[in-house]
């Protein structure tokens, strides 16, 4: 099983992606953290990717992406299910994820789409701010990268949506009840 879960900031999707992988014993390729991961590096890849996820808050080009992936699904054998949590971002990736994962014989099982709106969002991140823990959570780090979600993201959404493979859950609810509504779906 392959399933990719997308969702604005805070909307819980790598909570979900993770209660997914436990139930299901699917890998968890969370790519946010495995870029910030890269991020630590003190290499070339390593700072580049620092300055982009970390100081310019931005998406990391496709070169970037696509290697990550490659690395990742060349690790793994083809019966190993996987969470694709928070890739493909925008619908250039969207084409090349979907020929990388049909070269390494996987198919897209399901998108779940865990929808909040942007002020619950950002009323979310701002608990996290006072708790944790990451660099790049910041308002106006979390500001932009809602932009580029409704941006670039949504259009993701509605590709997969025209394959019939999308579903939408309201991410505004338990972690329990959303949790639920995914296996309903799945
Ligand atoms: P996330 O943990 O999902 O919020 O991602 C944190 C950061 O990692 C993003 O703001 C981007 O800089 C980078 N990132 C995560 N996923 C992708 C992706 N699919 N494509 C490009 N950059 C990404």
């Amino acid at each position: 099983m392959n399933i990719i879960i997308l969702g604005p900031q805070g909307s819980g999707k790598g909570t979900q992606a993770e209660l997914l992988a436990k139930k299901y014993n699917l890998d968890h390729f969370d790519t946010g953290r495995a870029l910030r991961q890269i991020a630590l590096l003190n290499t070339p890849l390593g700072k580049e990717v620092h300055e982009i996820v970390m100081v310019k808050k931005e998406l990391v080009p496709s070169r970037l992406l696509r290697e990550v992936l490659h690395i990742r699904l060349n690790d793994l054998p083809r019966e190993q299910g996987i969470v694709f949590d928070g890739v493909p971002r925008n619908i250039e990736q969207a084409g090349y994820f979907e020929e990388a994962l049909l070269e390494f014989g996987r198919k897209i099982d399901r998108v779940i789409f865990i929808n909040i709106s942007q002020k619950e969002s950002l009323e979310r991140i701002s608990k996290r701010f006072s708790c944790e823990k990451r660099a790049d959570d910041t308002i106006e780090g979390v500001k932009k990268r809602l932009d580029i979600f409704t941006k670039e993201t949504m259009p993701v959404i509605e590709y997969f949506e025209k394959k019939n493979l999308v579903s939408r859950i309201n991410g505004a609810r338990s972690v329990e009840k959303v949790f639920e509504d995914i296996l309903n779906t799945i």
